[in-house]
């Protein structure tokens, strides 16, 4: 996980650790389309925002809405993906 600086953000790569921990995937390459503007991007290039609490919060890069949360605790990872109408997965 990067290093966060207050009300800055980092990009997906530096959030692909953890979801690889909690989803076996490699993330960064994934097209995420966003439900509130119908952008499909790279997660990679989604702006990831220190959620305040325990976990983090990815916006979409052109229109700032939430597209995924991850919140991780000792025993789990919750994640929220309410935001993205899909996400696509290259199968190598
Ligand atoms: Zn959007």
């Amino acid at each position: 996980m990067g290093t966060f600086i207050d009300g800055n953000f980092i990009d997906g790569n530096g959030a692909a650790g953890m979801f690889a921990e909690a989803l076996g995937i490699d993330v960064t390459t994934a097209m995420v389309t966003c439900v509130s503007c119908g952008a499909a991007g790279r997660f990679a290039d989604s702006h990831v925002y220190d959620g305040g609490g325990p976990g983090i919060v990815a916006r979409c890069a052109p229109c700032g809405s939430v597209i995924a949360r991850l919140v991780r605790t000792p025993t789990d990872a919750w994640l929220d993906l309410r935001g993205a109408r899909s996400v696509r997965i290259p199968m190598p």
